[in-house]
């Protein structure tokens, strides 16, 4: 393995205090990693740098056709003083299924994992301590040759950062409203919809925008070609519950396979719960409402882990979830898994990994 080479800085910035609300992604820590890719020479020079501005030519292939790929992840602080990344060998084997499918060059596992523990250790001061903070953690790669024809780039810049983050609920679980979009759609099977790339995220801003408009806090896509069955929620995947049955929509291409997406599956099942991962349509949904069928509903997505759902709105129809409160099952997955984020519930899948 490629060894990291480190130079810390001279001037660390003053880390936010417990009275910083540590608004999503506004904040970044004092180091950052990179390493860099050439064709015919590969990876090179992975190191841990003081977090800097990065300089490049106005042609680099990432501003103009778009070849990037990105990951998130978290570190958790433990009561008894250790650190914790969940599942980070998902993150990893996702940004590797991602950069095939983009034309981006593999990163190696070991480096990629060793680069996230060494980041994480030496900027473990930024950890926040307040219940429900987390440190959040960027890795990303963008195509760095400087050409305006179309291929995939020569050269690449794969970077870390990190940014300490607040509590995602202030004082437990807070259903949303959710917009079920008819008209633009996000991603279709054989396009780029499975891979965690920028270009989902700008083919999602005008639905979002409309949505926002309508007072819907989040959009959930339709497929794309018949525009009839549910996919996901943009940066989360969903979940019904149907009559004792939990359901999600099955990875068919154009649905990015989540890894909170994930665990939700292996943990309901080990509770015994019945999990089906097939296509639900609209129909289906308007229908279990109607018939009181409907009990649950819920996101799943590193960043809030889980997110009720208390109502879908589709054109002039609202699909009323439950009571409109939380579920027991969105609860119960909830505290497991933040439980076992946090080292406080026994980790019985090995899904954490100890920075310290
Ligand atoms: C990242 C992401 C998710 C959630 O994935 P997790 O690994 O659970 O955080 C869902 N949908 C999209 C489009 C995403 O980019």
């Amino acid at each position: 393995m490629l060894e990291i080479k480190i130079e810390k800085t001279q001037n660390p910035k003053p880390i936010p205090g417990p009275d910083n609300p540590l608004v999503f992604g506004t904040i970044f820590t004092d180091h950052m990693f990179e390493m860099d890719y050439t064709k015919g020479k590969g990876w090179h020079d992975p190191r841990i740098v003081p977090y800097h501005e990065i300089s490049l030519e106005p042609s680099a292939m990432v501003f103009h056709y778009g070849q990037e790929m990105f990951e998130g992840l978290k570190a958790y602080p433990t009561e008894d003083g250790r650190i914790l990344l969940f599942r980070p060998d998902k993150n990893i084997e996702r940004a590797n299924n991602s950069n095939r499918r983009l034309m981006i060059p593999e990163i190696p596992a070991d480096i990629f994992l060793e680069a996230l523990k060494e980041l994480v250790k030496i900027d473990q001061a930024w950890i926040p301590d307040r219940p429900g903070t987390s440190l959040y953690i960027r890795p990303f790669v963008i195509a760095t040759d400087p050409f305006l024809g179309v291929r995939p780039s020569d050269t690449y810049k794969f970077m870390i950062i990190l940014s300490p983050v607040g509590p995602y609920y202030e004082e437990g679980l807070d259903p949303v409203k959710i917009w079920i979009e008819d008209s633009y759609v996000r991603a279709v099977r054989g396009g780029i919809g499975e891979a965690k790339t920028g270009g989902n995220y700008v083919a999602s801003l005008a639905a979002q925008v409309k949505a926002h408009e309508e007072g819907y806090s989040q959009v959930l896509w339709l497929d794309g070609v018949e525009r009839k069955y549910i996919e996901e929620v943009g940066a989360m995947n969903i979940f019904f519950k149907i009559d004792g049955t939990v359901v999600t929509p099955m990875l068919n291409g154009s649905i990015l396979p989540g890894v909170t997406r994930d665990t939700c599956i292996q943990l309901c099942k080990s509770w015994g719960l019945p999990v089906e991962e097939r296509k639900i349509s609209v129909q289906e949904l308007e229908e279990a409402a109607r018939t009181g069928k409907l009990e649950e509903c819920w996101g799943s997505g590193t960043a809030a882990v889980i997110s009720p759902v208390g109502h879908l709105r589709y054109e002039d129809d609202v699909f009323q979830i439950g009571d409109g409160g939380i579920g027991p099952v969105s609860q119960k997955l909830y505290d497991t898994v933040t439980g076992i984020q946090l080292g406080k519930v026994k980790d019985e899948f090995g899904w954490t990994v100890e920075v310290k």
